[in-house]
This record gives structure tokens, C-alpha cells and sequence, in this order.
């Protein structure tokens, strides 16, 4: 079925998949925690689309939102009062989000929020972390580690040298780097952009004031300070990062789960910053499919269900039991191991030390990441195919499958040299 589907190098479609395609194996269908390709053998889903799929495949309430919002029409191009009940629940999840403004993926909401941090501050730079990644985008691409290298490189073609200019990159977790760049440069930067807790070259937690300091240290410097909340907003906790380790940002850039399952980007933050967004302010920003009514009534519904009490907690303990159990696993056969957690996902790292930045990633075994991924695919249990990202978990995960998936953890990791 695979070669049929490939069609080979004169196939229109020439990849694998849209994003990485690491995973050799055409999905078909989704139901719960499980995926089955197109030949009908099941998976059980960590790969989660790269995270938006909290809520696993096929959850009744959000089958039951997409036709809802279908039978009455899809494409408005106007205001609907969804859109207004999605930013006051946003709101209501992460206080910091004083003003809302919807778009449709990722890359769209932190290139938006950067935009407007330009605009505000009437600076050019930016200063990133290593390793973190921040969409597609010209100026995310260009950044020096943006991540592992297939995800864009400071050479990655048709990007424009003088987009690099205007952005820095530090180690993450250092704050001397960062204080040392923003005294170098501090007058021409407009923002510190950074994913709170790293899902990007694995899961990667701040060292306790991390973020304080990256707050005060961009603010005495009059730049503003950027979460990238696209993946961790509504997986890490219900209000992300942000609500669970106490530090706000001025702006923040949202995506992926709170889409339940459709395309949707968010950013926001301080009014007096929002407010520089047109039509009130001078710095543009628009999207055809921004504030669409599917997104709009399909993720108001995943944050429905999201909302419940003991969702988090639950989802917390499972992910724990899981990552705890894999790591003692790993650890009986032989294998040193490292875990990087927070919420619902997690990453084992190959390595002799705790990881805390994106060097210390980078020592994480990819001969050992392959022969696990592999091992775990022949299995039946799909994982992220890369040693940079994260096993996600989601609501429709069960113990059953979870002690299945160690049952298998058992024989793969038995195997590995
Ligand atoms: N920021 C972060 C932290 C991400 O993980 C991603 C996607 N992996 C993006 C931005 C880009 O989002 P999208 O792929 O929806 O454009």
C-alpha cells in the first residue's frame, strides 16, 4: 500500500508529509488514543500531530462541534459572537492575554506578535533562544538553532541575509548570555521571545528563576518579553506555562491544542501593546480564515471539554506513570537515560546528563532515539520520529494503554544495543 501511495519521484505530492514526515507510514483514520494506517494496523498515538491532539481522535464532542459549526455555514469573513466567547475564555485561562487577536496557525500568531512588538517598541531585534523553535516564518527560519537542523537553518535557502541581522540567539536556561546580548545590543531590541518550558529540542523545563530573570532583564532594557505558548498553552496545564510557574510575559503566541483538532493560531497580551494591532493600530495583520466560525466553535468546545475539573490532574498523573515507567525500563536494560517532563509531555534523552539546553539535546543518542522509534513503530506504538521532540499524551489514553505501551517498552528496550 505504501509504494502504491509514494507513486514514486514523479508523484505531485513528492513527500511524505506537509510537516518532518518521519514516520513511514500513511495514517488513514483516527479513533481515540489510536491511529491505523492505511493497510488497518493500529498505533497508539504519542505523536499527537506534534502536539494539538490532546484531546485524541475522534472525541464525540468535538465530532459533534465540526458538524454543528458546518450546518451553519463555515465562512462569514465577519465578527461572530464565538470569537468573542473564545478570547474571553482565553482570557479567563491566562490573564495576561488582556486583548486577543485569532489567526490560523502558530507561525502565524508569533510572527503577529513579533510584528507588533516591532511596532510598539519602533525596534528591529529580536533575541531568541537555541534550539527553540518559533514556525516557519522568514525570521523564525533564519535563527541561528532554530532547532535540528531540518527545521531551518541560518542558510535555509530563500531567506534573506538581512532577516538575520535582526535576530540573536542565546543558550537557553543561561541568563548571563542573555544579559550580556541585551547589553550589546539592548537599544535595538524590540523583544525576547522564548518557549517558556522547551518542547523543541525535547522537553525541557527553566531552571527555577530562569524566567524571572529573562522578565527583568528584557524589561530593564525596554524590550518586551515574548511567550511562545504554541505548544504548551492547554498541555502543560490548562493556562500554560505562564499560570503554572507564575511569571507573565507581555505578549503571547498560542496554536495547536487550542484548535481541538482545527487550524488556529491566537495572540495576545497587554492592551496598550494589543492595541497597536489594526484596524485600531498602525501594525497590520489580517488572514482570510483568521476568526473563521468552524475554528472558532470548534475550539470553544475543546476548551469545554479541557476545562473540566481534574482533566489537568488526571492527565499529570498518567504522564508521569508512563515517563516514570519508561525510565525505570530503560534503566533495567541497561540504557542511561534522562527524562524531561512537564504535564503531558515528556522526553527520554540518551545522555549521561540532565539536559538543560539545546547542547546538552544534542548529546541525547540519535542511533539510540532511531532504534527505539523503530522498534516502537514495528510494535504498533507511534512516537515523534525525532530525539528533539516530545511523547504527548491525551485525554483518551487509558491505563490499559499506557501498561500496553510498557509491556512493548519492555521488548524494544530489552533489544537495544
Ligand atoms: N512555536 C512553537 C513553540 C511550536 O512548537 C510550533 C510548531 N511546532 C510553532 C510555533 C509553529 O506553529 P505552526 O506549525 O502551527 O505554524
Amino acid at each position: 500500500a505504501l509504494a502504491r501511495i509514494v507513486g514514486g519521484v514523479n508523484s505531485p505530492a513528492r513527500s511524505f508529509k506537509a510537516v518532518g514526515g518521519g514516520a513511514p507510514v500513511f495514517m488513514q483514520r483516527g479513533r481515540g488514543p489510536y491511529l491505523y494506517d492505511v493497510d488497518g494496523n493500529r498505533y497508539i498515538d504519542y505523536l499527537a500531530a506534534y502536539g494539538p491532539g490532546i484531546l485524541g481522535h475522534a472525541h464525540p464532542e468535538i465530532v459533534a462541534a465540526i458538524a454543528r459549526a458546518a450546518e451553519g455555514g463555515t465562512l462569514y469573513g465577519t465578527p461572530t459572537p464565538w470569537e468573542v466567547e473564545l478570547a474571553e475564555r482565553l482570557h479567563a485561562a491566562l490573564p495576561s492575554l488582556e486583548r486577543i487577536r485569532f489567526v490560523s496557525t502558530g507561525t502565524e500568531a508569533v510572527m503577529s506578535a513579533v510584528r507588533v512588538a516591532r511596532a510598539f517598541t519602533g525596534r528591529p531585534k529580536v533575541i531568541k533562544m537555541e534550539g527553540c523553535y518559533h514556525g516557519h516564518s522568514d525570521f523564525a527560519l533564519i535563527a541561528a538553532g532554530s532547532g535540528p537542523s531540518q527545521l531551518g537553518t541560518p542558510d535555509s535557502a530563500g531567506v534573506t541575509e538581512g532577516v538575520a541581522r535582526d535576530v540573536i540567539t542565546v543558550p537557553y536556561n543561561d541568563l548571563d548570555s542573555l544579559g550580556e546580548a541585551l547589553d550589546a545590543w539592548g537599544r535595538e531590541v524590540a523583544a525576547v521571545i522564548i518557549e517558556p518550558i522547551v518542547g523543541n529540542f525535547g522537553v525541557v523545563n527553566p531552571a527555577p528563576g530562569y524566567l524571572e530573570g529573562v522578565k527583568r532583564l528584557a524589561h530593564e532594557h525596554g524590550a518586551l518579553l515574548i511567550f511562545d505558548e504554541v505548544i504548551t498553552a492547554f498541555r502543560v496545564a490548562y493556562g500554560g506555562a505562564q499560570t503554572l510557574l507564575g511569571v507573565e510575559p507581555d505578549l503571547t503566541a498560542l496554536g495547536k491544542a487550542i484548535g481541538g483538532g482545527v487550524p488556529l493560531g491566537a495572540y495576545g497580551g497587554r492592551a496598550e501593546i494589543m492595541d497597536w494591532v489594526a484596524p485600531l493600530g498602525p501594525a497590520y495583520q489580517a488572514g482570510t480564515l483568521a476568526g473563521n466560525p468552524l475554528s472558532m466553535q470548534v475550539a470553544l468546545a475543546a476548551l469545554e471539554i479541557l476545562g473540566r475539573p481534574g482533566v489537568y490532574e488526571r492527565l499529570e498523573a498518567e504522564s508521569a506513570y508512563l515517563a516514570d515507567g519508561l525510565v525505570a525500563i530503560a534503566r533495567r536494560h541497561g540504557h542511561t537515560v534522562q527524562l524531561g517532563r512537564a504535564g503531558s509531555m515528556f522526553t527520554l534523552f540518551f545522555c549521561d546528563e540532565p539536559v538543560t539546553d539545546y547542547k546538552g539535546a544534542e548529546r541525547s543518542d540519535p542511533q539510540k532515539f532511531a532504534a527505539m522509534f523503530r522498534g516502537f513503530l514495528d510494535r504498533g506504538v507511534l512516537l515523534a520520529p525525532s530525539r528533539f521532540e516530545a511523547w504527548m499524551l491525551s485525554v483518551q489514553h487509558t491505563r490499559a494503554d499506557l501498561d500496553e505501551t510498557l509491556q512493548i517498552a519492555d521488548e524494544v528496550l530489552r533489544q537495544m544495543v
